[in-house]
């Protein structure tokens, strides 16, 4: 990409309406602007990201199992009613009517709609398993939308649900989700804490929240240093064995946020020097709840014996749109974003240091070219713009590696890379700076 011809307005000041630096850095490196209170656009940068951050969830999602499906934003009240949540729910849920006088609602979430699909098309038990998902923007109309998309009332999330016959399959298709969870959010360079939740107003029993820790988190937590050192289950894992001792290892320490926090069970069960006092950011949560839906709803299967039997649900939600802060968070420094490469929006920036000179943009284009053919995503900064100036931009929208080319290297026939994170540089020869880079690059990829 040209950035002669992207769309990208930086801005030099921090924005007063910003409170968090992640809020500051998507606004200031225009990722995204808002259109009204809690709803925003992705400009192209933050829709890269979006974008980027959407795949590892759905490889993830597609690894463990899960089918991949697309639910409308717009669902009807009366689907509500046979769950009884349309009056429970409250002012969160955005109501409107259609022309012909019909009660709509923007989904919040999708229990209903998946169980009417669901119970529509599913007779008998030798059809489950399944988990089906989708990402799909939902509207909740917060009280107080904040931080960015961090907090926003439209937002991008990812929605599974799982259908079994039996409590003890529900709890496997849990376990499923809770370590694609852990893969998931590794591969984005976080480093997520499951943490026993309250499952609120879509109920059930058993539910964690995966919280990652963060100074700017809205919720306090709790728990163990031992949990952050517990090592994320590999790729090539095997979805079909018993995963109970992997959610053994992550659940076996007291962790908890502060609606579940137990201080005299914490002073008992973390010796004072594991004691990990912080801040979290919820990214994500899972619950399973049973026949909550399933049984009002009449989504039956014939079991085994011929016998009808409400199907055992559970739900899968990740927050999509608020990882992009939420990684902001966890990776930046004074100058601006620090993205890791598997949610880079660009993994090469090239820098050219004099525009418009006959040479030092013949040798731009040559590694802008074989950069691209290796694959590699390249933001090219062709502009006449003075050298400070095009790196500040650079430094604040945190593209991994910056390639910089002058007349001065281009003399002695050297290029230098800067790696954003430790701000290392080297001096390479062309050929050797593009292998350099390809090999970086693909090597971070798949950070788990
Ligand atoms: P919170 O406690 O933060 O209000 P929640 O428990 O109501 O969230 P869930 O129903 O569990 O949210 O939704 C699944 C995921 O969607 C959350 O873990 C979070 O990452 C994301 N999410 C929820 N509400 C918002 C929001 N208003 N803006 C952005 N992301 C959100
Ligand atoms: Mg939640």
């Amino acid at each position: 990409m040209h950035l002669s011809r992207y769309f990208l307005p930086v801005l030099r000041e921090t924005p007063k309406e910003a409170e968090i630096i992640s809020h500051q850095l998507m606004l200031r490196s225009g990722m995204i602007r808002q259109a009204s209170a809690g709803i925003y656009s992705w400009l192209p940068l933050g829709f890269r990201v979006l974008k980027k951050i959407e795949q590892i969830v759905r490889e993830e999602q597609d690894r463990s199992g899960a089918v991949e499906m697309l639910m409308p934003t717009i669902q009807s009240a009366d689907l509500w009613r046979e769950s009884g949540r349309y009056d429970a729910y409250g002012p969160e849920m955005l109501r409107f009517p259609d022309r012909h006088e019909r009660e709509m609602l923007y989904g919040p979430t999708n229990e209903e709609l998946i169980t009417q699909i669901f119970r529509d098309s599913v007779k008998s038990y030798r059809d489950l398993p399944r988990n089906l998902y989708h990402i799909q923007w939902k509207f909740r109309d917060e009280v107080r939308p904040r931080f960015g998309v961090m907090r926003g009332r439209e937002f991008l999330m990812k929605d599974a649900y799982s259908f079994d016959i039996s409590a003890d399959a529900a709890r496997h298709a849990y376990n499923k989700m809770f370590v694609a969870y852990l893969r998931t959010f590794a591969r984005m360079g976080l480093k997520s804490i499951p943490m026993a939740a309250d499952t609120g107003p879509i109920g059930g029993d058993l539910s964690h929240e995966f919280i990652i820790l963060a100074e700017t988190g809205e919720s306090r937590v709790f728990c163990h240093a031992d949990t952050l050192e517990v090592p994320t289950p590999p790729a090539d894992i095997d979805f079909d064995q018993d995963l109970q001792p992997i959610i053994g290892q992550w659940t076996r320490h007291y962790a908890a946020t502060d609606e579940k926090h137990d201080p005299t069970r914490f002073e008992k069960d973390v010796p004072e020097p594991k004691r990990v006092t912080a801040r979290g950011i919820e990214i994500g949560h899972i619950f399973f709840f049973g026949t909550k839906y399933s049984e009002p709803m009449g989504c039956r299967v014939q079991g085994p014996d011929g016998n009808l039997v409400a199907v055992q649900m559970g739900s899968y939600g990740i927050g999509v749109s608020r990882l992009a802060a939420a990684i902001i968070e966890a990776s930046h420094d004074a100058s601006g974003i620090v993205w890791p490469v598997p949610v880079a929006p660009f993994e090469v920036a090239l820098v050219n240091l004099k525009a418009g000179d006959k040479d030092t943009d013949a040798a731009c284009a040559d590694l802008y070219g074989k950069l691209e053919r290796a694959g590699v995503s390249v933001l090219y900064d062709d502009t006449e713009e003075r050298a400070g100036a095009k790196f500040a931009t650079m430094d604040l929208v945190g593209v991994p590696y910056q390639l910089i080319v002058g007349p001065k290297g281009l003399k002695s026939g050297e290029f230098e890379v800067k790696e954003r994170k430790s701000g290392e540089r080297a001096s390479l020869g062309q050929d050797a700076v593009v292998k350099r880079l390809v090999a970086d690059v693909s090597g971070q990829r798949t950070l788990a």
